[in-house]
């Protein structure tokens, strides 16, 4: 397997930058997520990867070599497809041994090859059968394996699972895990879902307007957002984020809001924007709590409920254990622990580092 570098890379469509100056290393082995909402350019950063689209600016490296203006069918990499891009006329055994073909195999080698990434992937029965006597789940294996037969350098995948109905898309997310694991393959995998991102990367990329807005663990892009821009995209519901002002007293304040940040008194004054995500709100008896609020919808999502509070003018969600024990119209009291606290620069967006006395006392 390989290693891909990419330096600077850009895209402009007319004045519009789809992708711009993105610098990344995917090291060998290493599943690679580039996640992001509808139109944040990570089609585009895959596809000049794969050289189906010239970059504007910037090189593409694999293995150190300068792949940028190398034809994509010279490329070491295999690209899977949400439309899994099959022949219709072909049989599943011919879908997954063109590739072979046209390297110009001999036909013993392709059928042995092809009986071995089939075994892999549970297709031996299917072997006969043409696309469209096949399931969506299925369509994607054969198309997998026909990445798979190359062998290829590493792997590019765009959104492949985001045609299977739910329960498809969980079984098939946990197979290309698995394969992941098995073959140590090097994937570039470009998704919206942040449950896929979450469950299958090494390393998730959040891109925002064509540019990196943080790289990392999912563990440290779901706990240490970057900017209010990460923070609200990851979670179900996303983080609450709240208009506030850190005052000298070491709390964070706000309309019906002042919880400690378990800063020591003294420090400087600022507008923050607060952010804490649902599941770590509790409800507390309203004299003591940090937020006062009234609850307006609560949902069942069957092991939890989410309620949906009115913080001041902040919209505030909890989650929780089902029952919360809220109903709409109630006064709720709620709390958060100060490490459950993230502070962003509300003119920038980026967060802001901070230091919990109780952390400062011991380190
Ligand atoms: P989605 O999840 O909806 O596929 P994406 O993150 O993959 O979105 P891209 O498809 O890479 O986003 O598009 C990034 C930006 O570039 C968008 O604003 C899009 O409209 C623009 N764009 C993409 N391809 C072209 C094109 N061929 N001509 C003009 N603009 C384009």
């Amino acid at each position: 397997m390989s290693g891909i570098r990419m330096e600077g890379l850009t895209r402009r469509f007319g004045s519009v930058a789809a992708v711009d100056d993105v610098w990344l290393d995917v090291a060998d082995g290493e599943f690679l997520v580039l996640l992001g909402p509808s139109g944040c350019g990570k089609s585009t950063l895959l596809r000049m990867i794969a050289g189906l689209l010239e970059p504007s600016g910037g090189r593409v490296l694999l293995d150190g070599a300068d792949i940028t203006h190398v034809p994509p069918q010279r490329r070491d990499l295999a690209m899977v497809f949400q439309s899994y891009a099959l022949y219709p006329h072909l049989s599943v055994a011919r879908n997954i041994g063109f590739p072979l073909r046209a390297r110009g195999l001999s036909k013993a080698e392709i059928r042995a090859r092809v009986g071995e990434v089939a075994t892999m992937l549970g297709l031996t029965d299917l072997l006969d059968r043409r696309p469209r006597e096949l399931s969506g789940g299925q369509r994607q294996r054969v198309a997998l394996g026909r990445a798979l037969v190359r062998d290829p350098g590493a792997f590019l995948m765009d959104e492949p699972l985001s045609n299977l109905d739910a329960a498809l898309r969980t079984t098939t997310r946990a197979e290309i895990v698995e394969l992941h694991r098995r073959l140590a393959a090097t994937v570039v995998y470009v998704t919206h879902d942040q449950v896929e991102a979450m469950t299958m990367a090494t390393r998730i990329v959040l891109l925002n307007e064509g540019r990196v807005e943080q790289v990392g663990a999912p563990a440290e892009v779901y706990d240490e957002p970057a900017s209010v821009f990460v923070a609200g995209f990851l979670g179900s519901p996303a983080m609450n984020l709240i208009d506030a002002v850190v005052r000298a007293d070491g709390a964070v304040h706000g309309c019906d809001l002042e919880l400690p940040l378990g800063l020591d008194a003294g420090v400087p004054e600022r507008p923050v924007t607060l952010g804490v995500r649902p599941e770590h709100l509790v409800t507390t008896p309203l004299e003591r709590a940090g937020l006062r609020g009234v609850v307006t919808a609560v949902e069942n999502l069957g092991g939890e409920e989410v309620a949906h509070c009115l913080v001041g003018a902040a919209r505030v969600g909890l989650r929780g254990p089902r029952p919360l024990g809220l109903r709409p119209g109630d006064r709720v009291g709620l709390t958060a622990a100060p490490e459950h606290l993230h502070l962003f620069d509300p003119d920038s967006g980026r967060r802001l580092a901070w230091q919990p006395a109780a952390a400062s006392t011991n380190a």
